[in-house]
């Protein structure tokens, strides 16, 4: 079993008091690794750290800076076998989908920012014959970065690359529930060449450990990516300290099939919207409205394509599905279900947890679930369920799907399926979201604004929002006369 440490000044520190916490693996309930339960002491000094070197690593030039988050990129390449494997390990999702899709985004969002850097630039403003003026985009100093469990390395590179290539020194926070990718990283942007000190990398709690993080008076902004209580409660936090904050938060995210959809496409594509990562992305669709006309044949689609999918050892290639989170995680989505029967909904398939045979009895797998004929008031059609899990509603009409899908607080992410071009606009326009994709889900160019309206967050990331976000403009005038 492996023990972790903090990463503080580019070196390995073990926890002041001496106090670690277990860390699982979810497809088989078995403690995989310790970690450092730091407090506000680590806090201080990887703060203290990324304050010193500071002045150092914003003094270097954007092409440096790009250059040593190529090198990252490279490594993450280099070692993207055993970081897949480590993901699958920590966060119990298939291992092909950790290769596939969580380290080639992790390079990409290093090198992305690398490049979007170095193609970007300030403003200025002309006054004639007065003078001119220029903007200046300036690092804030160390920042915070606070990340889910769900998409380890590929949220904290999210986060990392906007914030160091414009500047900024960083400390990090992983979820306790999912700590290997991100020291695994720590590790290799000491080998890319980024100096020690300005990626510091603590582990514990979230309510010792992140509180204390976000409370340092020397922290400049805070980017978190979590559940809507917590953000409210950083938003809360540091609004007495006027720091900027970023928060990318839940989602209860819906689906409108209209009747004239494309019946084969819709389906593969509502199967990755519900269930990729065992229903465990901010993303993924949870909420399908389908249009009466096609209800009965559409579902039964549906129920037999979800029927199918594998569930089990995340080693095995055939399993689609893996484990969830933690136990608890496993119990709060099985509680949804139960609540579901007490409704009156009927679950078409699915409904239950397994226990697979052999090295993953005790993991923690609930088998993906469909629940139509739930009242329209049940809270399941409002509530964010993280799993693996997804309600069925018919609409009869355009208006009714639209006032569906914009009844619950969140509103990041919605997918439109429909053939016909003037239904998709018009469907895209009226939907209370941050995102909206027609006849598709989660396809990302980096360049866009991500995030939500409502409960789902505050702020976008991506492109030039994240360069924005981590550096503060400051006008300057000249003279001439
Ligand atoms: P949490 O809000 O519980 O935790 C997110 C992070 O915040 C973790 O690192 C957690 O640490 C930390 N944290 C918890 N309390 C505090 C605190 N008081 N101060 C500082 N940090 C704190 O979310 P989950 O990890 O359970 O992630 C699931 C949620 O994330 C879902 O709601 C999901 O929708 C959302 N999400 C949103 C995305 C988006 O882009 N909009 C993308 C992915 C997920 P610890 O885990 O150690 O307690």
């Amino acid at each position: 079993m492996k023990t972790l440490d903090n990463w503080i000044g580019g070196r390995q520190v073990a926890p002041l008091g001496g106090a670690y916490l277990d860390d699982f693996e979810p497809a088989t309930g078995q403690v995989i690794a310790r970690i450092p339960d730091s407090g506000p002491e680590e806090i201080d000094q990887a703060v203290a750290a990324a304050r010193a070197v500071f002045p150092v690593w914003a003094g270097l030039s954007v092409a440096k800076r790009a250059e040593r988050l190529e090198a990252l990129a490279g490594l993450i390449e280099r070692d993207a076998g055993r970081l897949a494997e480590l993901e699958s390990l920590d966060t119990g999702k298939p291992l092909t989908l950790a290769r596939e899709i969580d380290m080639g985004r992790a390079r990409a969002n290093l090198r992305f920012f690398a490049q979007a850097m170095q193609q970007w630039s300030s403003s200025s403003h002309d006054m004639g014959n007065i003078g001119f003026n220029y903007t200046r985009r300036e690092p804030l100093g160390p920042v915070a970065l606070i990340t889910p469990w769900n998409l380890p390395l590929y949220l904290l590179t999210w986060k990392l690359a906007p914030a160091l290539v414009t500047g900024n020194t960083v400390v990090a926070k992983p979820s306790e529930l999912t700590p290997l990718t991100a020291d695994a990283l720590a590790a290799l942007s000491l080998e890319a060449g980024i100096p020690a000190g300005v990626f510091n990398l603590i582990q514990g709690t979230g309510a010792r450990c992140g509180q204390a993080l976000v409370d340092h008076a020397d922290i400049k902004a805070i980017s978190f990516t979590g559940g809507t209580v917590t953000g409210r409660h950083i938003a809360a936090t540091a609004a007495p300290r006027l720091i900027k904050t970023s928060l990318e938060l839940g989602g209860k995210n819906s689906a409108i099939v209209h009747a004239d959809a494309d019946i084969d496409h819709t389906v593969a594509g509502l199967m990755r919207a519900g269930f990729t990562n065992q229903g465990q992305v901010c993303l993924c669709s949870s909420r399908w409205l389908i249009h009466e006309s096609i209800y009965e044949p559409l579902v039964e689609r549906l129920v037999e394509a979800v029927s199918a999918l594998k569930v089990g050892d995340p080693n095995e290639p055939d399993n689609s599905q893996g484990a969830l989170i933690s136990a608890e995680h496993r119990d709060k989505v099985m509680s949804f279900i139960k609540q579901a029967k007490e409704d009156g909904g009927r679950i078409l398939t699915g409904g239950e947890t397994i226990q697979p045979e052999g090295r993953c009895h005790g993991g923690y797998f609930v088998r993906p679930t469909l629940i139509s004929d739930l009242p329209a008031a049940s809270r399941l059609h409002f509530d964010e369920i993280f799993g693996p899990v997804v309600t069925l509603q018919r609409f009869s009409n355009e208006d009714q799907a639209i006032e569906l899908a914009n009844s619950t607080d969140y509103g990041l992410a919605a997918t439109v399926w429909t053939r016909d071009l003037a239904t998709a606009h018009r469907t895209a326009a009226r939907l209370q979201s941050g995102i909206v994709w027609i006849n598709d889900w989660l396809v990302r160019d980096l360049r866009t604004p991500f995030g939500g309206v409502k409960h789902s967050g505050l702020g976008r990331e991506g492109g030039n929002w994240s360069l924005e976000f981590f550096t503060e403009p400051k006008n300057v005038f000249v003279s001439m006369r």
